[in-house]
């Protein structure tokens, strides 16, 4: 089979054969229809991932049918369609025990410690596992992980609940049109940040209330502030998406698309009493809860365009360019 990998940092993906592989004794091999691309393997690309194991397979967003299974698998069957986070938790440490494995201090990350899933085939540790549902199509399963579910985590971590307002920044990119549709559907009134004027249209249309650019944190309070900020664009946004929340607010920080520090106005988060959580990938629950809402088509995925293997650096460039308003999908049967 055809696989992508990333030899050398800053340089196009090579598309290579390799072997097909076979399940160890706690794993499952999958094979997948789609897999999607997301910023963090552009980030790896350009280093920004320090334990990175070059050269790696990237790519950590993971669905499809298990075709053969390991021994020790017994959860999970020949045939039975699956999920996986986009990590391996150990199962053993404080934070696995508890159900925050997205904490595990022992996790290996798929496209970066571990070969990911720009392959059409992939092995995976039972123990990263999650049942789907059969009625949801295999593009809302394979963004459960990365994507709703992590938004998911995001939004619970923010104590999000009916009647509170969530401004969302970069809310045209992949994460930020499904993050609207998730908000929503917990009762939440949406204000969405973007710099594109050609996505306001798809915004509103994915369910925002207001749609806000530029120095947004006037029009912000002017809709009466935010409860929680969904922080996705990261250093560009931080000071102005702090200064929208409302007092007791809570800043959620998801995303750092150009990987920098941030000034933090020590005062003024004090005065308000604000709180700045930072929100790590999502858990097994978390990824359930997604499907489940997919399986409800309460959400309904948000795909831009779907490449073949061989266009995965074309896509890459498109990312990094903002032309795409939804996620990039590798059609892993192209
Ligand atoms: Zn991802
Ligand atoms: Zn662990």
């Amino acid at each position: 089979m055809k696989a992508a990998f990333l030899k050398k940092l800053n340089s196009e993906l090579e598309i290579d054969d390799i072997e097909e592989p076979e399940p160890g004794d706690d794993e499952v091999v999958i094979e997948q229809r789609y897999t999607g691309i997301c910023y963090r393997d552009i980030l790896t690309m350009q280093g920004f991932q320090p334990r990175v194991n070059i050269p790696v397979i990237p790519g950590h967003e993971i669905s499809g049918r298990i075709i053969k299974k390991g021994k020790n698998v017994e959860s999970f069957n020949i045939n039975e369609r699956v999920s996986s986070l986009i990590y391996i938790p150990c199962g053993k440490c404080e934070f696995c025990l508890s159900g925050n494995e997205n904490l595990c201090v022992n996790k290996r990350i798929f496209g970066e410690s571990v070969n990911g899933a720009y392959r059409k085939y992939i092995n995976v540790n039972m123990n990263s596992l999650v049942h789907v549902p059969d009625n949801i199509p295999e593009e809302s399963s394979v963004i459960a992980a990365c994507v709703t579910g992590m938004i998911i985590h995001a939004l619970r971590i923010g104590n999000i609940s009916e009647k509170k307002t969530v401004l969302i920044t970069g809310a045209g990119g992949g994460v930020g049109m499904h993050a609207i549709e998730i908000a929503k559907t917990y009762g939440a009134t949406v204000i969405a940040e973007t710099t594109s004027e050609w996505k306001k249209k798809a915004i509103y249309e994915a369910g925002a209330d207001y749609v806000v650019s530029g120095s947004y944190s006037k029009d912000v309070k002017n809709y009466g502030g935010a409860d929680i900020v969904l922080e996705i664009v990261g250093k560009d946004t931080f000071n102005e998406s702090l200064r929208s929340l409302k007092t007791g607010g809570s800043l959620v920080l998801i995303g750092n698309v150009r990987p920098a520090s941030a000034e933090m106005p020590i005062g003024l988060i004090i005065m308000k009493g604000n709180k700045i959580i930072g929100s790590l990938s999502s858990t097994r629950k978390d990824v359930s809860e997604a499907l489940q809402l997919s399986s409800e088509k309460r959400i309904s995925p948000r795909i831009f365009d779907k490449v073949s293997l061989n266009d995965v650096n074309r896509a890459f460039d498109d990312m990094i360019n903002k032309r795409n308003n939804g996620r990039i999908l590798i059609d892993l049967n192209k």
